[in-house]
């Protein structure tokens, strides 16, 4: 026999929490790219230079990242115009710190339209020396991951930051009820006044924003370390670190509610504070906000991606009556997704046919096309067209005159129906059906494209043109994307190509050209010779100098070997700190002279940067050998490396050649 058994959800809380959920849905998700960079910080083999390839996707992230290393923080005396410069002067800790500072802060000051500022910077504030401070007692504590302990310091409050964007006078209500009360009621004011406490909310947030286990629970249990007493000993470890840093915040000044007193001290979180709370410490936590600060000062202009997630929330709640909205939004998210991820492979063409299959295939519409406005503004050419029944690829490159031009000068979606007007009907003509959903995407300040649907035979006016309107509103913003991203698919072409961190090719670029100049060489039978370099006792130099000074020798070498080969000579960074130059056309005699110039080259720059760290003088040993027909890369380089080894056997600084196969 089954019983069946139904929880109702009436104690104030449960339903309370059930709205907060659906309150949820319209705070913006977490930007893919910080979405992307919360995995990379945790993840330890991620490079700088990853890091460095996912920043510079997001134009937005960019701009303010630069501006945050130009801020007087930095005390630079160049301007840094890079993001590859960026991280080799600021390493990828600090990177990691700012970028993602910069994302969770923008995210949670998007929906702050109606919030209370005040509460919102000293939120802010607090999150930062948290997070600062999290770090410092992971570093002292060891086995936990500091950069985890970072974000979930960041994170903790979320709960917070989120009352006071949804409910800003609710939120205010419990703040004054809990200064009256004492900080113990602070939990019951909350569900008094906003109906579920900061904890539970945020733990929500953490679930829709899928954020790692470790930093869940730190949101969720910071108050209450018992609460969370199932869970595993390196989660436990990271919560217990939180509300130590929770607290420390407080102690240098930064409560997370103005005038607050921190709470009574438990053993552990006593015992963690006495590892690190000393003068030191406290001012790196406060040059951590003031750094912080200084970047997101208030009341600035939004960046207009962000306004562009305002958009998508806003339309969010006003579509909640559509059930396919939803999906719509996922499928947007996916498709926005799906760009940025494979701008770097594919063509904007490919893109483009991408986009409109998944319109076709998951938004239910019959067709979908993307259709060009001439340069003279005189007609419209279908440039796209995918059909659910995969038939109508004849409509490709169809033409119709643009009657009227002036129908398209905004970039909102419209309906285009029969008998409407000339250029209407032109269109619907042209695409044989009696009504379309049309989106005019604009580039550069100017209508240039149109997106367009149609639901076939089904096609309607009136209130199903509507839902398609609304679902284009969501959609059409992937095709801007893809437009006003051509510089950022440019950048990402030469990112694909080059090394981030030094400026010189990459090692996948290095071993297509090698198979390119093999090819020739064959046909011509003209000789060429690859020289391998290595940067000697590089270990010990970044063990003593630290991995920046590390990192802005690799870029000095790198820029060094470059200076003195030759412009048609292709010279790439073979891996850590070891360089490869292919030499084109080139006897070993002559390559053997110039592997001498850049030799001595690096001893150069070697000595003159010899002062900058702590008198050690970076050098160079390099292997030579050259081309014989027939052979594959890895025999040739595996030659110059044995070479290589030669030199690094016979005192380093020098080069050797492999004399024959
Ligand atoms: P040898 O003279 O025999 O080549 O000694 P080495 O210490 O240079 O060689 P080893 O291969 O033992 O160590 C290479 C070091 O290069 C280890 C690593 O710390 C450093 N390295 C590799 N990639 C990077 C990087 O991107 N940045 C920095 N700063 N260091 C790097
Ligand atoms: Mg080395
Ligand atoms: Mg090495």
């Amino acid at each position: 026999m089954h019983v069946t058994t139904t929880i109702k959800n009436t104690t104030p809380t449960g339903r309370a929490a059930q709205g907060w959920i659906q309150g949820i849905e319209s705070i913006p998700t977490l930007p893919t790219v910080a979405g992307r960079l919360i995995e990379m910080a945790l993840n330890e083999t991620a490079s700088a230079n990853d890091i460095g390839a996912m920043v510079s996707m997001d134009p937005g992230l960019t701009a303010k990242l630069l501006k945050a290393v130009n801020s007087s923080s930095y005390g630079l005396r160049s301007e840094v115009s890079s993001v590859s410069h960026a991280i080799s002067i600021i390493g990828r800790q600090s990177l990691r710190s700012l970028v993602l500072g910069i994302s969770v802060f923008d995210t949670m000051k998007s929906g702050g339209g109606q919030s209370a500022a005040g509460t919102q910077e000293t939120l802010w504030k607090h999150a930062v020396a948290t997070a600062a401070a999290a770090q410092l007692i992971a570093e002292s504590v060891g086995k936990v991951n500091s950069e985890e302990a970072y974000i979930a310091g960041l994170m903790h409050d979320i709960g917070k930051v989120t009352f006071n964007m949804l409910r800003p006078a609710d939120y205010q209500l419990a703040i004054a009820d809990a200064a009256e009360n004492g900080r113990t009621d602070e939990f019951a004011s909350e569900v008094r006044h906003c109906g579920i406490d900061h904890s539970e909310l945020g733990g929500l947030l953490a679930a829709r924003w899928a954020l790692p286990s470790g930093i869940r629970a730190s949101i969720q249990y910071h108050h209450d370390p018992a609460a969370g007493a199932n869970e595993p000993t390196p989660i436990r470890r990271i919560v217990a670190i939180t509300r130590a840093a929770d607290i420390m915040a407080f102690r240098c000044g930064y409560p997370s509610i103005e005038g607050q007193r921190p709470p009574d001290l438990d053993k552990v979180t006593q015992d963690l504070l006495a590892r690190v709370e000393d003068t030191t410490a406290v001012e790196r936590v406060k040059s951590e906000v003031r750094k912080c600060a200084e970047v997101f000062r208030y009341g600035e202009s939004v960046d207009p991606a962000i306004w562009q997630q305002r958009l998508y929330s806003a339309n969010a709640e006003l579509s909640k009556a559509f059930a396919q909205v939803a999906e719509t939004q996922r499928v947007q998210q996916k498709s926005t997704e799906l760009i940025i991820q494979t701008q770097k492979f594919l063509g904007e063409r490919d893109l483009i046919a991408l986009v409109l299959k998944e319109a076709v295939d998951k938004l239910g519409f019959d067709r979908a096309y993307f259709l060009q406005i001439t340069d003279d503004q005189k007609s419209v050419v279908i440039q796209y067209f995918v059909s659910g029944d995969g038939r109508g690829t004849e409509l490709l490159g169809k033409a119709t005159s643009l009657v009227d031009p002036s129908i398209f000068s905004k970039p909102s979606p419209m309906a285009l129906v029969r008998g409407q007007d000339a250029t209407s009907n032109a269109i619907l003509d042209m695409l044989n059906v009696k009504s379309a959903v049309i989106t005019p995407i604009e580039h550069d300040r100017k209508i240039r494209c149109l997106f367009g649907t149609d639901r076939g035979a089904k096609s309607a006016a009136g209130d199903a043109a509507m839902v398609d309107m609304m679902i284009h509103q969501l959609f059409a913003p992937s095709f801007s994307l893809l437009l006003v991203n051509d510089r950022l698919f440019k950048r990402a072409q030469y990112l694909s190509i080059t090394d981030v961190l030094t400026g010189i090719a990459n090692r996948r670029h290095l071993l297509e050209t090698f198979e390119q100049i093999a090819d020739k060489a064959q046909a011509t039978k003209l000789n060429f010779c690859v020289a391998m370099f290595d940067i000697d006792h590089f270990k010990k130099f970044n063990d003593e100098c630290g991995h920046q000074a590390g990192d802005q020798v690799l870029h000095g070498v790198a820029q060094a070997i470059q200076q003195n080969c030759r412009s048609y000579d292709v010279v790439g960074r073979y891996g850590g700190e070891e360089f490869c130059v292919i030499l084109p056309s080139t006897s070993l005699t002559v390559a053997q002279g110039i592997a001498e110039r850049v030799r001595n080259a690096v001893e150069q720059f070697g000595k003159e940067n010899a002062t900058k760290v702590a008198g050690r003088v970076v050098t160079v040993s390099g292997g030579l050998a050259a081309f014989t027909p027939g052979e594959k890369h890895q025999s040739l380089l595996g030659r110059a490396d044995a070479a290589l080894y030669r030199a690094k056997q016979g005192g380093r600084n020098r080069v050797e050649l492999c004399q024959e196969k």
